[in-house]
């Protein structure tokens, strides 16, 4: 299974954070990488915890041809496509698309870290993970969605929209 994180807390060239969200799955589509299946949107405070405004978040599950660079590139550039300015780490953004797993592969590398390593520890990819593949399991962790939404850091507020 190949997952991708969504996440925007600016409005951008698709309008507000909610609107990019939902135009995703088109964005996705016109790059060779079609949607499976689709998380609601939650609302999230930013992590680490700032003034930023609140993030919306989905995951979703996807089919391409393209390998995990390739994937990664195509997301890097509808992120672009979105309005996204490359500014210091954690900035506000219009959209992230990050791979959170790509059929389970392990790469280590500074450009392209599979699973992603922040899995464990964000709600925002926790909650709607579990909506869409409540029975994923973590290939390095070997944990279920449910025991790592068990052991994450407290504190991250996260509501379904
Ligand atoms: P973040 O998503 O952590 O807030 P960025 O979206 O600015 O940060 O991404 C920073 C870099 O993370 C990208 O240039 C990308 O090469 C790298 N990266 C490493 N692993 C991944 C992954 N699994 N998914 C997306 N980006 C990744
Ligand atoms: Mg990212």
């Amino acid at each position: 299974m190949i997952l991708i994180g969504l996440g925007a807390n600016l409005d951008g060239v698709y309008g507000t954070p909610d609107q990019c969200l939902q135009e995703c799955s088109n964005l996705l589509a016109g790059a060779g990488i079609n949607v499976i299946k689709l998380s609601s949107i939650w609302r999230s405070a930013p992590v680490p915890i700032s003034d930023q405004p609140w993030y919306k978040n989905a995951v979703c599950s996807v089919e391409t041809d393209l390998n995990p660079h390739e994937l990664l590139s195509a997301l890097a550039n509808i992120e672009d496509e979105a309005g996204r300015t490359r500014e210091e780490l954690n900035a506000a953004r219009t959209l992230d698309l990050d791979i959170l797993s790509y059929n389970d592969k392990i790469i280590n590398e500074a450009q392209l870290t599979l699973p992603h390593p922040e899995i464990h520890n964000r709600s925002f990819v926790l909650y709607p993970l579990r909506e869409i593949a409540p029975n994923w399991v973590h290939p390095i962790l070997g944990k279920s969605v449910d025991e790592m939404i068990a052991k994450m850091p407290k504190g991250q507020e996260i509501e379904r929209c």
